[in-house]
């Protein structure tokens, strides 16, 4: 017995897989779809807006008005999807989701002058071979130095890491610094993680030392899922992340943990 396997790695599945196999198998092999919540639609709504900020103004127009503005034509594409439908929002609930992205927003005004940032690509759709596997990642932004070097940024909207905590969660952007590499034949000199919440900025240069841990981190999560789709073994991992699980459900770990 053996189910499909997905036929590309990304920095999610690598995160879904390392949490909860058997999560992964629900979202990535079972494509039982997890309803979004008012924190994910926030953060693409801001992802939204920053990209169309990028794509419609020259260097000297992306002021934070510009931004705003963005922000509502985002919102128009966002208002009738099945998703923010779901959400279920009153009016004055729309509004704080609104307030709240705004505020995001702004604050990325305080954290680097978008005047000054020479993007070469805004959500990049980049693909790298390794070993048998296609790896895959969309990047938020690259931009070109004036000494020709390129660096990736990464829109964060959610909290900031703890510090000890903030260098795990570099290994997800330093798959995109890998993308890089191999698409462009050039590392980016630097990965920066904008936390737009706690306008915090996370900077790493990668080294070839941080290249041979992703790619040797990525083969490794991706010979076990190779291994757990041919057994059809995805095992269930009951930790603190199940309370935001949207299988809790269907998932007989997690029931029991509750009849126990
Ligand atoms: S509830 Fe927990 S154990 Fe069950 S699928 Fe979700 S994350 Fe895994």
């Amino acid at each position: 017995m053996a189910v499909e396997i997905p036929s590309t790695l990304s920095p999610s599945k690598i995160t879904k897989f390392t949490n909860c196999p058997l999560a992964f198998r629900y979202s990535y092999i079972d494509h039982i779809p997890e309803p979004a919540n008012a924190a994910q639609l926030r953060g693409t709504l801001v992802h939204r807006a920053l990209q169309l900020l990028y794509a419609e103004s020259v260097a000297d127009q992306r002021s934070t008005q510009q931004a705003l503005a963005a922000l509502d034509v985002a919102f128009e594409e966002m208002r009738e999807t099945d998703d923010m439908i779901g959400l279920g929002l009153d009016e004055r609930a729309t509004a704080t989701f609104l307030r709240e992205a705004r505020t995001l927003v702004t604050h990325y005004f305080s954290m680097e002058d978008p005047g000054a940032v020479e993007p070469i690509g805004i959500e990049l759709d980049l693909r790298a071979t390794l070993g048998n596997v296609e790896l895959r990642g969309i990047i938020d932004r690259l931009d070109r130095l004036p000494n020709g070097d390129i660096v990736v940024t990464d829109y964060k909207t959610g909290r900031s890491p703890r510090p000890d905590a903030s260098r795990s969660r570099l290994i997800g952007v330093q798959f995109y610094a890998y993308l890089c590499q191999e698409a462009f034949g050039l590392r980016p000199s630097e990965i920066r993680l904008l936390y737009l919440k706690d306008q915090v900025v996370v900077v790493e240069s990668p080294t070839d030392q941080t290249m041979r841990g992703l790619t040797s981190r990525a083969l490794a999560v991706w010979a076990a899922i190779e291994r757990a789709c041919e057994s059809e073994d995805f095992r269930p991992n009951i930790t603190g992340l199940c309370r935001y699980c949207s299988y809790q459900d269907r998932c007989p770990a997690y029931q029991s943990s509750l009849a126990s």
